[in-house]
């Protein structure tokens, strides 16, 4: 039987990546310290005995027993205002938590996989973004320690990889939504989607033009799973290229619940990047993935847990 370790799993996508990892009969061991996650994301999963749960901070070495297969290195804070509020947790996880996780699976001869991200690239100069684009980052900036911890944690895959002969993925994902995404997380998926329910407006930061592509959770954990089980070791970007504007995005939000919200605008974060579209060539080409999931599909199904999560009574 295949045994594979994620850390961050009680969090929105390590979560659902337990699930995947099940669905595929490998045994899980989750790792989570709980800062962002929780508990709840998991519960359907603690009475099985392929699951095991512990409750550990990952910047703390730690030991398994038995045979591991697969490391899959998911914890980080990811929300924006979570890594601006933790800040020093951000880079202690991307450094510390990807040197541990890299011994434990220099160790345990395990495949590594880091869930990296697009703000690798900053606030891009090329659009779309290609792997081989090397970014755009304030190191100084706020969200400096988001961007350069994942940055080094990259480099340190890398250094595993070449050093120690470490079997390594990287996988830069771009924006993902789905079910067991906090309501407060503070992301705009999130965020809009529960002001249109509740009714109040929707915050629009800056003049709302910067663009994102919104990627669904199953289609992302799909090309994660083909990651894994590929023999790809350059970072691939997983997202969906579908790009619109945040003003746009508002707009489908409103129209999707039939809210009668109106939008007010807010100072837009520091060094908060104005496009972002994943180029997915290398996704297509080496893994023969591309999402399938509309932004329809996907945001309807996100919304209708927002509503069970928020709204039971209205739904009896
Ligand atoms: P999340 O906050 O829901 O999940 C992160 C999980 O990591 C949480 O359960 C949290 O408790 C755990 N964690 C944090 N620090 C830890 C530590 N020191 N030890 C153990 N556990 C710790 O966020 P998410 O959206 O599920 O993101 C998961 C991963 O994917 C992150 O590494 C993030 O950087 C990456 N990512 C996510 C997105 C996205 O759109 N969701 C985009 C790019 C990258
Ligand atoms: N955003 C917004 N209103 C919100 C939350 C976010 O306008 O309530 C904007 C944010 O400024 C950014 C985009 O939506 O331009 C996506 O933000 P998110 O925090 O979801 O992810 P990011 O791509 O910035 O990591």
């Amino acid at each position: 039987m295949i045994t594979s370790l994620v850390t961050g799993g009680a969090g929105f996508l390590g979560s659902h990546l337990c699930d995947r990892l099940l669905k595929e009969s490998h045994r899980v061991v989750c790792v989570d310290n709980l800062l962002t996650g929780n508990k709840n994301n998991i519960a359907h999963l603690f009475d099985r005995d392929d699951f095991t749960f512990l409750e550990h901070d990952v910047t703390r070495p730690f030991e398994i027993d038995g045979p591991l297969d697969n490391v899959l290195h998911f914890a980080s804070p990811a929300s924006p205002i979570d890594y601006l509020e933790l800040p020093i947790q951000t880079l202690k996880v991307g450094s510390l938590g990807t040197h541990n996780t890299l011994g434990l699976a220099m160790a345990k001869r395990a495949r590594y996989l880091l869930a990296s991200t697009s703000e690798v690239y900053g606030d891009p100069l090329v659009h779309p973004q290609p792997e081989s684009y090397w970014g755009n980052v304030n190191p100084v900036g706020p969200r400096g320690v988001y961007d350069e911890a994942k940055r080094f944690a990259e480099a340190m895959v890398m250094a595993y990889h070449r050093v120690h002969a470490v079997d390594t993925r990287i996988v830069r994902i771009f924006n993902t939504y789905g079910p067991r995404m906090r309501p407060h997380d503070g992301r705009v998926v999130p965020a809009f989607i529960d002001q249109a329910l509740r009714g109040e407006p929707l915050t629009v930061f800056g003049d709302g033009l910067q663009t994102r592509s919104f990627c669904f959770v199953d289609d992302l954990v799909e090309g994660i799973f083909r990651l894994l089980i590929s023999e790809v070791t350059d970072p691939v970007n997983i997202g969906n290229p579908h790009e619109m504007t945040v003003l746009e995005f508002a707009e489908k939000i409103t129209e999707l619940i039939d809210s009668d919200s109106e939008v007010v605008f807010k100072p837009l974060p520091i060094d908060d990047p104005k496009t972002r579209q994943p180029d997915i060539s290398n996704a297509r080409r080496q893994l023969e993935w591309e999402p399938i999931v509309s932004l329809e599909e996907g945001l309807t199904k996100t919304i209708e847990y927002f509503r069970e999560l928020f709204l039971p009574s209205e739904r009896k």
